[in-house]
């Protein structure tokens, strides 16, 4: 049984009602819901958006191994609307690293698992720059210890609040 840290996110369609949703899926599908926080509004980050971005953490107790965690996950964006062919090619038009998306899925935290390969870099390499991703994680994670550099998510919060 690992503890799983995720973050969910999106800023197109009905987002509130397709976070609940991911969040029973996730309840089913990865493992059982233990802890989750509010959702937190915020800009979107990289690319030009008209509507904000919702984000919420979730910790998960999960028998699945993480590139398992990550097909669950996958598959969960997809059947909420995502859709990675259209995102490219609206990328490609406007030269955009990020796009509007209903439901995007991301692991913050494997357990104190490292993982760098392909698909999946774990614990999430930009959690330490967004306030989006601490903001929510540090509501239902304030404790917990990044594995490689030792600091907790409250410290990398205050971090990244001191910063210009
Ligand atoms: P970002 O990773 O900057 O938040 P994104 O969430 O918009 O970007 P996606 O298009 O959702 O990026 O995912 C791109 C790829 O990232 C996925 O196909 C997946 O293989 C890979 N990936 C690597 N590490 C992770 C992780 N920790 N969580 C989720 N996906 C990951
Ligand atoms: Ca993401
Ligand atoms: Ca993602």
């Amino acid at each position: 049984m690992a503890r799983v840290f995720l973050l969910t996110g999106g800023n197109a369609g009905d987002v509130k009602r397709t976070l609940q949703r991911a969040q029973q899926l996730i309840n089913s599908r990865v493992g059982a819901v233990l802890h989750c926080s509010h959702r937190y509004e915020s800009e979107p980050w990289g690319f030009a958006a008209a509507e904000r971005f919702s984000n919420q953490a979730l910790e998960v107790s999960t028998d699945l191994a993480p590139e398992e965690v990550l097909d669950a996950v996958q598959e969960i964006e997809r059947e909420l609307g995502r859709n990675r062919a259209a995102e490219a090619i609206e990328k490609a038009s406007t030269g955009a690293r990020y796009t509007s998306r209903p439901i995007d899925i991301d692991i913050l935290f494997y357990d104190d698992a490292v993982i760098a390969t392909e698909r999946l870099t774990v614990p999430h390499p930009l959690l330490e720059e967004r306030l989006f991703a601490l903001l929510p994680l540090c509501e239902i994670a304030r404790s917990k210890c990044h594995p490689v550099t030792g600091r907790t998510v409250g410290e990398m919060l205050e971090n990244r609040k001191n910063e210009p």
